[in-house]
């Protein structure tokens, strides 16, 4: 029975309260196993021999429902899969989607090249991070071992990037492992018909794979049941992404029926990460951006509802970038708000004249600001006051931004009004108009309103910068 209570943790933990997890006690320690913040092996004593037993028997009874598959080495690893919910808001989705972007051994060199570069560098700055591809799949469309060999040579000496070498051929498979092996590349797939000359070479080389049966999940489940009698549990399933009509409904149903079985009913042969080939939209036969927007689409299906790992082929911005953020909007951790340290920050190279403006810390409305204010050429001081994550009107009703609450935060950072500007004001976000008052009296300072929207800042600054300016 799956452990889901930081009691029952602590009784498998040294219990002697010794710090060394970053936590005061093992209690707190097992609260963060829990929620997933920490790791069992971060109580390092509880990998010594003596505690190895106890070690073993909780990584089993916390092992998510849904396995974890690994797919590369270092770094760029990508670990797909662990998850415990049907429903992202009764905990939280785990690990992210893997997307790759394919590759063909046919393709002209400077081609592939300027293609895996551009795979490998590609990333969007969203809410203080880099969203990125994580992985090449490489395709062999020649059947040709030799070429296919080359061309993952190619692509491996231009990226350090995970691998899925993809063919229904174990010649082909075989080839691209002789010399990716090292970086544990995922094997796309095992069929009904190629099976056991796959498995060979999964034991042989020790990869992960995937098993592909389209739109019959009596024949994906015995295939899975087969490698996990081998010993493998580092198992993909892909049960066919259909592009369109009814064939679609079933590919999404197929997803849900797999899902819920690994979930909901204890199956434990089909608990393992699903695959989605959105790039199946290609087969449509429609011209090259229809194909790409219906490609986007089928990522959005699937990593709504469950791809855990995708083949996309379209690097239209237009297709990449709303993929990308639906995936990270959908396992963002909806109970931990998305929050940048609560400080005064410096936009620019703020001086005596610049104006200081409070924001709160919810990193969406603080890039947001920042963005504005910097693509301005503002320069200012900008307080991200910690509202745990709150943006202003939602923090203004609910209480966590108050006068009071913005003059300790100024106080909590040293920020010295005299000694930084020679104004003396505080710029306050329009929605929080209303602490306008409370503001002046717990500061003392002079307080001006500033815009609702943080795009309307600068001209709202032409019309109210310096202070005392008349409209
Ligand atoms: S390191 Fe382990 S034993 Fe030490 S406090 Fe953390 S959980 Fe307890």
């Amino acid at each position: 029975m799956k452990i889901n209570s930081p009691l029952e943790v602590y009784k498998y933990l040294p219990q002697t309260n010794c710090g060394d997890c970053g936590e005061a006690t093992c209690m707190a320690f097992g609260s963060h196993v829990i929620d997933r913040s920490l790791k069992l092996e971060d109580c390092t004593p509880l990998l010594e021999d003596k505690y190895k037993k106890k070690y073993l028997e909780l990584s089993e009874l916390m092992a998510p429902e849904i396995r974890e598959v690994t797919i590369g080495v270092g770094e760029y690893a990508v670990t797909v899969g662990g998850d415990d919910v049907m429903y992202r808001h009764q905990l939280t989705f785990f690990d992210q989607p893997g997307f790759a972007l394919d590759v063909w051994d046919t393709m002209p060199e400077a081609e592939l090249v300027e293609r895996v570069t551009f795979i490998r560098d590609f990333k969007k700055f969203y809410v203080g991070r880099f969203l990125k591809l994580d992985m090449i799949a490489v395709r062999s469309t020649s059947g040709d071992p030799g070429k296919f060999r080359d061309a993952v040579s190619k692509v491996m000496e231009n990226t350090e990037l995970p691998l899925i070498l993809c063919s229904l051929d174990p010649e082909v498979l075989k080839a691209g492992l002789e010399v990716a092996a090292e970086r544990r590349p995922l094997l796309y797939a095992a069929t009904k018909d190629n099976w056991q000359a796959v498995a060979d070479l999964v034991l042989e080389y020790d990869v992960p794979t995937v098993l592909f049966a389209p739109d019959d999940l009596d024949t994906l489940k015995s295939l899975a049941s087969t490698f996990l009698e081998m010993g493998r549990q580092d198992l993909i399933l892909d049960p066919g992404t259909n592009p369109q009509g009814n064939m679609l409904r079933e590919s999404f149903e197929n997803f849900l029926k797999l899902r819920r079985a690994g979930i909901k009913e204890g199956q434990r042969e089909v608990a393992f990460p699903l695959m989605s080939v959105p790039m199946t939209a290609y087969l449509t036969g429609g011209d090259a951006v229809s194909s790409s927007y219906w490609e986007t689409v089928l990522a959005t299906v699937f990593s709504v509802r469950y791809g855990d790992i995708m083949i996309l082929h379209s690097i239209e911005p237009f297709a990449l970038l709303p993929e990308m953020h639906i995936r990270d909007t959908i396992y963002t951790d909806p109970r931990t708000p998305v929050k940048v340290d609560s400080k005064v920050y410096e936009v620019g190279s703020p001086g005596k004249d610049s104006p200081v403006i409070v924001t709160t810390n919810f990193a969406l409305t603080y890039y947001t600001v920042e963005s504005d204010l910097a693509s301005s050429g503002i320069d200012c001081y900008l307080l991200a006051a910690d509202t745990d994550g709150l943006g202003v009107e939602a923090a203004v009703a609910g209480g966590q931004l108050t006068g009071q609450k913005i003059n300790d935060e100024f106080k909590k950072v040293d920020f010295d009004f005299s000694e930084k500007t020679g104004h003396n004001t505080i710029i306050l976000p329009g929605l929080g108009a209303r602490l306008q008052g409370d503001l002046e009296d717990a500061t003392g300072l002079n307080v001006l309103v500033g815009p609702q929207d943080s795009g309307q800042i600068p001209p709202w600054m032409e019309k109210n910068w310096p202070p005392g300016k008349k409209e």
